[in-house]
């Protein structure tokens, strides 16, 4: 199949490109570069199915053309601000780059062939609802800036759908994790220690757990519940068991880096404002059909450790 990819030069759509490109499909990545790198995808350079352009998705017009041309049949739409706290100050950020460019992706959708997308959305758009919540939990009221774009992104995706004829699968995606992770608290903790190996701070109480998905497991999701998920909206949450706290990353992390003691400030103030303390997803739909992640959430935490733990800068 034509498939573009947005985002694909960042953490996760560089893997999704990595296993798109192996299943045989020509791909398309957009992206602008803005935490994208060159090298999540260089490997692809000379391969004939794949090309890249560098474009910002919220230029519309040009983003419009560039469908019309390539005439994909389903577009992977994961370009976004990924990083919720960078909205709490500014919430332009998410109105810009997750918001705009949905609508900017649906526009070109509709002046074009393409008729199927698929979006990378996030378990935030749940807010702070007793989990573990399904895909049909409520009502959904977002914490963050970042938690109303992508649920925002999605109603607009339902309206699209129905008025033009388009199919959508909407995964809610819990944290990921593994090689090429560009922020969060893997790589936060990890350059704090390179700073100073004797003492950091944590926020919160530490306690703060989390589902984590090894990313290869999120491709595999992603691409199973595409290939069986049948309804015109499809959605399904991507997440995994046990919960793993920031104390238990920091602990595999002090283990993996042979650091026997730390003095820890704990802020007792969360990270940034709207974020979750915690939350647990029911994954029976997608497992359902089929998905069983390879790695639990601790497993995927502990493998993310050992392959990043010397590659930051
Ligand atoms: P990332 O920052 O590595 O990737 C985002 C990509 O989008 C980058 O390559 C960036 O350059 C590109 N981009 C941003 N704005 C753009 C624009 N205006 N035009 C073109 N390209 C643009 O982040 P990630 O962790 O790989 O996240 C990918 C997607 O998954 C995002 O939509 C994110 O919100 C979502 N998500 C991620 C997680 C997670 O734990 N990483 C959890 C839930 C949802």
């Amino acid at each position: 199949m034509k498939l573009i990819v947005t985002g694909g030069a960042g953490f996760i759509g560089s893997h999704l490109v990595d296993r798109l490109i192996t299943d045989g499909h020509d791909v398309l990545l957009l992206d602008d570069l803005s935490s994208g790198k060159l090298e999540n995808f260089q490997h692809h350079s000379e391969n004939p199915k794949f090309k890249f352009i560098k474009i910002d998705i919220t230029e519309q017009e040009a983003v419009k053309n560039i469908f019309i041309e390539f005439k994909p049949e389903c577009v992977f739409h994961l370009a976004a601000n990924a990083d919720i706290g960078k909205s709490a100050h500014d919430a332009s950020v998410d109105l810009t780059k997750t918001f705009a460019t949905t609508i900017s992706v649906l526009e070109a959708m509709k002046a074009s062939e393409a008729k199927q997308i698929i979006f990378s959305s996030s378990s935030v758009v749940y807010g702070e609802l007793p989990g573990p919540v399904t895909e049909s939990s409520g009502p959904l009221l977002p914490i963050s800036n970042y938690g109303a774009a992508k649920l925002s992104s999605e109603a607009f995706i339902s309206s699209y759908a129905d008025t033009y004829g388009f199919r959508a699968w909407i995964f809610r995606f819990a944290n990921i994790c593994g090689p090429r992770i560009s922020h969060g608290v893997f790589v936060n903790f990890l350059r704090f220690i390179k700073e100073d190996p004797t003492r950091i701070t944590v926020a919160q109480d530490g306690t703060q757990a989390k589902p984590y998905v090894y990313v290869e497991d999120l491709i595999d999701a992603i691409m199973i519940g595409w290939k069986n998920g049948k309804e015109k909206i499809n959605i399904f949450n991507a997440g995994n068991s046990p919960l793993v706290s920031v104390n238990e990353i920091l602990d595999i992390i002090l283990k993996e880096k042979g650091i026997p003691k730390i003095q820890i400030n704990y802020t007792h103030e969360p990270a940034w404002a709207g974020d979750i303390k915690t939350y647990a997803f029911d994954n029976t739909k997608l497992e359902s059909l089929g998905f069983h992640p390879k790695y639990n959430s601790l497993e995927a935490v502990t493998l993310t450790i050992q392959k990043i733990a010397d590659t930051l800068d």
